[in-house]
């Protein structure tokens, strides 16, 4: 069992997929989370679940591709909550499409939520979490923005844009005991991967890249992110953790 001294947790993209099992394993160690989805209905449903098994959440609707939106919230948070220890930027979309015929919304929807987001929940999340000198910030990234992916310029600048930020805030915040790390999925079933996890053509020539020769599940990064979270995790700061079958290597 790791060690959480009763944390607050906010997990954006909470709903479902990678998010909601984030959200429900740092919950199964004591973590009060706050569940931040698009619809309410979605982190509803996750802060229920977490409230049935026991565990301590809310559910808060906010669109993250929407600063001012995050901005009232975090002020409405941490009026009720005077500390939120742990950040998880989760929150993610797609957009794909060769280059040549990637709209300018497609490219700005998809940096906009990916990477924007993690900009503004960081800077007003950040600085109470700096000041009580503990902390606890995960990005998720991607393997999309580590090696590249054809058809994904706008999720690879968005996801490889989230790792220098890691990077260089793991730097600005280490003298406040804040941690900052990246974990970067490869293919992980989810609504996000349904349409080719589904198609055993699409999913044959994915697999063919992967050494482990199948699709991650929610709860290998759940599992990752939540050690990442935790008192013992304390020594690591900046660095990208690859979850995906050894596709990047
Ligand atoms: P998912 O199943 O599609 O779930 C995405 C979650 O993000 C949902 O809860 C959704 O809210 C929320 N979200 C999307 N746009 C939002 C917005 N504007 N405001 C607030 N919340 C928003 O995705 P997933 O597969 O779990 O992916 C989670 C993260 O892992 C993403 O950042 C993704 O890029 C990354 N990732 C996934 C994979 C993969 O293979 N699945 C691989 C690499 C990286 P609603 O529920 O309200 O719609």
């Amino acid at each position: 069992m790791l060690t959480f001294n009763n944390r607050t947790a906010l997990v954006t993209g909470a709903g479902r997929g990678i998010g909601k099992a984030i959200a429900e394993t740092l919950a199964k160690h004591g973590v009060t989370v706050i569940c931040v989805s698009k619809s309410a209905e979605s982190c509803g449903s996750t802060a229920a679940a977490i409230i049935a098994a026991g565990g301590k959440a809310k559910a808060l609707a906010v669109d993250v591709a929407d600063g001012a939106a995050i901005a009232k919230a975090a002020e409405e948070l941490l009026k009720e909550f005077p500390t939120i220890d742990i950040l998880v930027n989760n929150a993610g979309i797609t957009r794909d499409g060769l280059l040549f015929r990637m709209s300018e919304t497609d490219w700005s929807d998809v940096i906009a939520t990916n990477l924007t987001s993690c900009f503004h929940w960081t800077k007003l999340i950040g600085r109470p979490m700096t000041r009580a000198r503990w902390g606890r910030i995960v990005n998720i990234t991607s393997v999309s923005g580590v090696i590249g992916n054809a058809g994904q310029a706008n999720y690879s600048a968005a996801k490889a844009g989230m790792i220098g930020l890691t990077k260089t805030l793991a730097r600005e915040f280490a003298g406040r005991s804040v941690t900052v790390n990246a974990v970067a999925p490869g293919f992980i079933k989810t609504d996000m991967t349904t349409d080719f996890v589904n198609n055993s053509e699409a999913s044959a020539r994915i697999l063919e890249v992967v050494p482990l020769k199948r699709f991650g599940e929610s709860a290998d990064i759940a599992n990752l992110t939540t050690y990442l979270c935790s008192e013992e995790a304390g020594y690591i700061t900046g660095q990208v953790f690859n979850v995906d079958g050894g596709m990047a290597m």
